[in-house]
């Protein structure tokens, strides 16, 4: 829903992206869809500017983990992302998430989709997908830092290095 919004440059969300979401919700519960695959999100890793994904930096670039391995993130390909050495250190070893939310802002989307399939895998491969939320069960990411509510979709940007170009081209 918020793809589509940044992409089309919407300033609010209307109906037509509400109707992706609702979609997307119905398709997952039946499971008739499922969230694309994060071999989508390691070719885009190849395609994308190699940058700080938090920053944009190019420089002193590391591999950092999404969710750090201290909690039981795992030491593979979707849970790397190229990181700085200010960020990288900045950030420790709290989850990626809470360190952005800590900063007042809010992550691209195409690293909180990253996130959240993550997320989602861990959560599938417990049997935890029906669990009440109220009642979370211990996880190596935290349910609190996903957000749920997102702001307007001309403050969002797909990935950080689109936040640099779009400040250029405003001016
Ligand atoms: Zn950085």
């Amino acid at each position: 829903m918020a793809h589509a919004a940044v992409e089309a440059k919407a300033e609010r969300f209307k109906t037509q992206h509400f109707m992706i979401r609702g979609r997307l919700f119905k398709g997952l519960q039946s499971g008739q869809m499922q969230l694309g695959s994060l071999a989508d999100d390691e070719r885009l890793k190849m395609i994308l500017p190699q940058a700080c994904c938090y920053c944009a930096s190019r420089q002193f670039l590391t591999v950092d983990h999404l969710i750090p391995t201290s909690r039981g993130g795992e030491n593979c390909g979707e849970n790397l992302v190229w990181a700085c050495r200010g960020c990288n250190s900045s950030k420790g070893a709290r989850d990626a998430l809470v360190w952005i939310a800590e900063r007042g802002t809010f992550p691209p989307l195409l690293l909180l989709r990253r996130y959240l399939k993550i997320a989602v895998g861990l959560c599938q491969d417990r049997g935890v997908m029906h669990e009440p939320i109220t009642n979370p069960p211990p996880m190596p990411f935290l349910f609190e830092a996903i957000p749920l509510s997102y702001p307007p979709p001309r403050t969002l940007c797909l990935w950080i290095t689109d936040r640099d170009s779009s400040a250029t081209a405003d001016g």
